[in-house]
């Protein structure tokens, strides 16, 4: 994978990039992008008033000393202030929830790509390698897309300031010392010219000092990359992981995961980055305070000689002092964007990743016969960085209603096979059709509602057991509890506190239950049920069964698949007595296909070695 440490894209690049990372942002809620930018317009505008007023208050004070006038000012200062205290505070609210949402957003962007994303991309482990950087990044140091939100605020805020600054600060050039001063030099063109120099060395080369810096972090990512995972795993994953916690204590595993995490390289490693961050930052600021030392020294010299007042100082050097800051938030933030570009980068590359899959158009049809058929012609599949056959040339006819068992080893293909027939992935040779048309041709949407799947590694959610039956948040009851009993999972049910409303799992709510391997399979045989789909396919579907359980679900069989297209995957072979038909598997091939009699009769074949 290619390691880019540092920005390596032109001007146009860059700016391109940018564009579409804030093309991302603006197609959140539109009060979202509105609150940040209100609430930067503000705080950069309040410093100003203040500045203004007080310089009016110092020269009234200095000058006439008129006590009506200075009562009005202090007043409107005080006034201002407490009224803008209370609009900060309501910004202030408006811009923290509308953070939260943006957060959260731009983490569901990543959500949404992955729920639409074509499954082989998903099981793909350069594209799993890929997204999990990207996290790292974005958990780590908020490189990615959250850098492009906060460096928003610091380039709004800096402009606002610069304009308001420029407008402050015009007349400390256009008020003129008195001829006869000995200071008059202060208005020549020279003075002029050297105080815009210090004002462009503190304008450049400060935020290029601590851009120079900041860039350590990005470097630092990188090539902490494993030190991140590292410490995410033993931090957040390990402990978490209620099944590991089982081992590490029976194994007494606690001083091997100890020792296992190295941690003291890695912390001197990160204090390294920080020194070097550290010394920048220093450089950066005493060359800001130098140059605005002596900006100040030329404000104080043109008030000494009588250019200005004394409140011209405080407002000369304020603005002096917020076009400063202004100006290197504005440019260290663009080194921060160009910095977090190689990041942003990566997760739009991600973010890009099209949806190959063919999409058909034809549409599946409700049948009321049922009548379907399905057959694997010269079907061949190798995943995506294997170069081994996981199905070689597989030709293969499922009829309705009819039962298959598919038996073979681990690893001959079963499973392989029946992503390949519910169209998760597609053939790389041959072709799959249902009703004599390539299943390609067919919507995919459509297609995938003719199948059933209780996979081997199914997985349940952390909801409600209704919903998980249903994968719906609002579902009908009465199917859900159909479906469960026919499952096997009344009795466990009755025990359940709020039936079928009861959340599994302590995720998302404390009163969850926590549910045996067993029970998680037979919802899982529910959910299947509950899709009423015409083919079923169960993949050793009684794997985490208790005896008992697995003859209910045996000698209910009949009652429970009704009519239906059964594909079982088993290596229990007695359990596929039941079926019409069984194909066995061997290394990627289909090898023998008849029923229990025909192929037990087979002494050589591998039925029979089984
Ligand atoms: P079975 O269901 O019969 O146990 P599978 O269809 O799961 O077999 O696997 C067939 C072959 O494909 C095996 O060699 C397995 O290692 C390989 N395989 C399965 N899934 C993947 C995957 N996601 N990536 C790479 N190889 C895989």
């Amino acid at each position: 994978m290619k390691r880019a440490k540092e920005n390596q894209f032109t001007f146009l690049q860059n700016v391109r990039l940018i564009l579409r990372g804030l093309k991302i942002f603006s197609s959140f809620p539109k009060p979202l992008l509105l609150s940040k930018t209100v609430s930067c317009v503000f705080n950069a505008a309040v410093p100003f008033i203040n500045i203004y007023f007080s310089a009016q208050i110092l020269n009234e004070l200095a000058g006439s000393k008129n006590p009506d006038r200075l009562i009005t000012l202090v007043f409107i200062t005080i006034g201002l202030n407490f009224a803008f205290m209370l609009i900060r505070s309501a910004i202030g609210r408006w811009t923290a929830h509308c953070d939260a949402t943006t957060w959260i957003l731009m983490h569901k962007v990543y959500t949404d790509k992955l729920l639409s994303m074509d499954y082989i991309d998903i099981e793909n482990p350069e594209i799993q390698q890929e997204f999990s950087e990207i996290r790292q990044h974005q958990n780590g140091m908020g490189f990615g897309l959250p850098r492009l939100a906060w460096t928003y605020n610091g380039i709004i805020t800096g402009f606002i300031q610069i304009i308001l600054s420029v407008a402050m600060a015009f007349s400390l050039f256009t008020l003129k010392v008195p001829f006869s001063s000995a200071l008059a030099f202060l208005d020549s063109p020279f003075a002029i010219i050297a105080v815009i120099l210090v004002l462009l060395c503190s304008m450049f080369l400060s935020p290029y000092l601590s851009m120079t810096g900041e860039k350590i972090w990005a470097k630092a990512t990188y090539d902490n990359n494993k030190s991140n995972r590292i410490f995410s795993f033993y931090f957040f994953e390990m402990i978490n992981d209620n099944n590991r916690a089982k081992d590490i204590r029976i194994y007494d595993q606690k001083r091997l995961i100890d020792k296992g995490f190295a941690y003291n390289s890695e912390i001197r490693s990160w204090i390294g980055y920080s020194k070097y961050n550290a010394k920048y930052s220093a450089l950066s600021t005493a060359v800001s305070y130098l140059s605005n030392g002596l900006i100040y020294l030329f404000v104080a010299l043109k008030a000494f000689a009588g250019a200005f007042g004394v409140g011209g100082v405080v407002q000369y050097a304020g603005a002096v002092s917020q076009f400063g800051s202004g100006f290197t938030s504005v440019l260290t933030n663009i080194g921060t964007l160009i910095n977090n570009n190689v990041f942003l980068d990566k997760s739009l590359r991600f973010l890009d990743i099209p949806n190959k899959k063919y999409q058909g158009t034809l549409g599946v049809g409700k049948r009321d016969d049922n009548e379907y058929e399905i057959e694997f012609h010269h079907v061949s599949f190798q995943y995506p960085g294997s170069n081994t056959y996981a199905l070689k040339n597989l030709n293969m006819k499922l009829q309705i209603g009819r039962r298959m068992a598919v038996v073979g080893m681990n690893g001959s293909g079963k499973t392989t096979m029946i992503k390949l027939l519910c169209r998760l992935y597609d053939p790389m040779e041959g072709y799959i059709t249902l009703n004599g048309i390539d299943i390609k041709k067919y919507n995919y949407d459509e297609y995938r509602t003719i199948f059933s799947v209780v996979f081997q590694n199914f997985k349940l959610l952390p909801f409600t057991l209704g919903q998980n039956v249903a994968s719906r948040l609002k579902y009908d009851e009465h199917k859900v509890l159909e479906a469960l009993d026919k499952s096997g999972f009344s009795s466990r049910l009755d025990s359940m506190p709020q039936g079928i409303e009861t959340y599994l799992y302590k995720n998302f709510e404390e009163d969850g239950v926590e549910i045996s391997g067993g029970e998680a399979q037979k919802i899982a045989l529910a959910r299947a049920l509950y899709k009423n789909a015409p083919f079923i396919v169960l993949d050793e579907p009684t794997a985490a069964l208790d005896p008992v359980a697995e003859f209910e679900i045996y000698s209910k069989f009949n009652e429970i698949v009704g009519d239906k297209t059964v594909i079982y995957i088993s290596h229990r072979l007695s359990s596929c007595r039941f079926c019409d038909d069984i194909a066995v598997f061997h290394e990627g091939r289909l090898i023998q296909q008849g029923s229990h009699e025909t192929l037990i009769a087979d002494t050589n074949g591998k039925y029979y070695e089984l």
